[in-house]
């Protein structure tokens, strides 16, 4: 039988490319949470279209592009240097981004962005259309358009001027601001209306669907619904699908010899110390000098552990080119350095903060070492380190600290998250998160295995694969229902 097909749209395809020359070209398969989420879809054919990161402009380049490309069932958008300046580095990363991470902008910048607000917002549409012409081409009867994250907000809509029939759905992997925030944005109703031409709208957690149907009755005049919003009989269906991850992958990860060999590596260089271990990219929503001045804050309150804990801090570098990128990260050196200086003896330190990445199995091993994971988000759609932890930790049933940021509605944590099984902190409050690290360090055993057996259950049965299925089939739904109300 024929499987459903499903059109992933994302900015980025999940390759990287290298030209080795004038028609060819060299692929490797990132393998984020999304393309591990939908390879674990078995019941539809997936393509994904987007942009393959590289400036290709030369037409022999792009056809040898796109047909090394097809063999991954990947479809290029081809965006030149300037849309992706204006679109992608402006107006997606410059604006969007930190205001749905509630960041304002550094002063210094305030004024320039104000002013360049209509050129990027136009270049915005115009890469966004041009998205739009590459799905067209693409799209047979039938097929499921899914639409992905904050790049992509004025797809939908140029989605629907084509075919009206279009089967569209929209994800947003960030959190959704309060509608006061995003009032503030000058496009504010071009860009919920443009949303509101998909079908479903999907967001994680149920607070950022309610922040977008508020937006959109507070700043449209709309109805919300239970359902998600009216606009004059017809409804688009908003709803919380939050993501997961592949927990067997990890799983599996850890019986490989080279998992076992690093993990033996890690307990004979930390034997005789509790591992604590922060894994983010080094952006400002990650929270990482707060997290280090509270484990400063800890080693100072707790002089019998200084000798007898560590932090391992990964900050995987993320936007170099950006200055206030380059700045937070002298900051969290600084921190550092002060710290392992004051606390630090001739043979050991307390932190040993890398700034770079680690590939998968060095990542699994560290995780499964593990003795405290500090997930301490100032703001984050959802975080997977914390998913991925706690999928390595069947072993030695370690402690999570949480941000509470991820956790909708504090009093009734225990529901649908990691909330319950997790020590939940506010990130901002030092004092709350130095004592959360010696209530981690003193926890009883018997007290780590039954959080560890609720994360645990939650992480094995929240996957991804699960997730893409839940959206793609309500997705169905929801064009059907819709159909019987006409
Ligand atoms: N990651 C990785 N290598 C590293 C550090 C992190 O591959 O050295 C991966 C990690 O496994 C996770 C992702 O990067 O899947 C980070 O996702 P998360 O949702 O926690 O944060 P994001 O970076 O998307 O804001």
């Amino acid at each position: 039988y024929n499987r459903q097909r499903l059109l992933v749209v994302a900015n980025r395809l999940p390759v990287s490319a290298v030209r080795r020359g004038e028609d060819s070209w060299s692929l490797e398969i990132s393998a984020g949470g999304l393309v591990s989420a939908l390879l674990g879809v078995k019941e539809f054919e997936a393509r994904w279209i987007g942009w393959a990161g590289v400036n290709v402009p030369d037409e022999v380049g792009q056809k040898a592009l796109s047909k090394a490309l097809a063999e991954k069932r990947c479809i290029p958008v081809f965006l030149d240097e300037e849309i992706v300046h204006q679109y992608y580095n402006g107006y997606c990363n410059n604006i969007l981004w930190p205001l749905f991470h509630y960041l304002g902008l550094p002063q210094e910048d305030r004024l320039a962005t104000t002013r360049s607000f209509q050129s990027q917002f136009a270049a915005y549409k115009k890469a966004n259309q041009m998205f739009a012409d590459v799905v067209n081409e693409h799209y047979e009867e039938g097929d499921v358009v899914w639409c992905h994250d904050y790049h992509l907000m004025f797809l939908p809509k140029c989605l629907k001027e084509y075919n009206s029939k279009m089967k569209v759905g929209w994800f947003l992997h960030t959190p959704f601001p309060s509608s006061e925030i995003h009032r503030t944005l000058p496009s504010r109703s071009e860009l919920l209306r443009s949303v509101l031409a998909a079908d479903l709208v999907g967001f994680h957690t149920y607070d950022y669907a309610r922040h977008f149907v508020s937006a959109c009755t507070r700043i449209l005049g709309l109805e919300g619904t239970p359902e998600g919003v009216e606009d004059q009989g017809r409804l688009t269906r908003v709803a919380a699908f939050p993501i997961g991850i592949d927990s067997e992958r990890f799983i599996r990860a850890l019986e490989v010899p080279e998992v076992i060999q690093h993990m033996k590596e890690l307990k004979e260089r930390f034997a005789g110390r509790k591992v604590m271990l922060g894994v983010d990219r080094l952006d400002m929503i990650k929270g990482i000098p707060q997290k280090i001045l509270a484990f400063e804050k800890f080693l100072e309150e707790n002089a019998n552990w200084r000798d007898k804990v560590v932090l391992l801090q990964i900050a995987v570098p993320t936007r170099t080119d950006v200055p206030e990128y380059q700045k937070l990260t002298s900051q969290v050196h600084e921190i550092v350095g002060r710290i392992n200086g004051r606390f630090g003896t001739l043979t050991a330190v307390p932190i040993h903060h890398l700034d770079r990445s680690l590939d998968f199995y060095a990542l699994c091993a560290l995780y499964a070492v593990t003795d405290v994971a500090l997930v301490t988000s100032l703001r984050d759609g959802m975080n997977l380190v914390s998913y991925e932890f706690v999928a390595c930790q069947e072993a030695k049933k370690g402690v999570l600290i949480l941000s509470e940021v991820m956790i909708p509605t504090l009093h009734l944590s225990a529901a649908q998250s990691l909330g319950a099984g997790a020590i939940l902190v506010n990130p901002w409050n030092i004092t709350e998160v130095a004592s959360s690290i010696e209530q981690a360090l003193n926890m009883p055993p018997e007290e780590r295995e039954k959080r560890h057996r609720h994360n645990f259950h939650h992480v094995k049965t929240h996957t991804a694969q699960e997730w893409a299925e839940t959206f793609v089939s309500e997705l169905n739904d929801t064009v059907i229902e819709a159909q019987l109300r006409i």
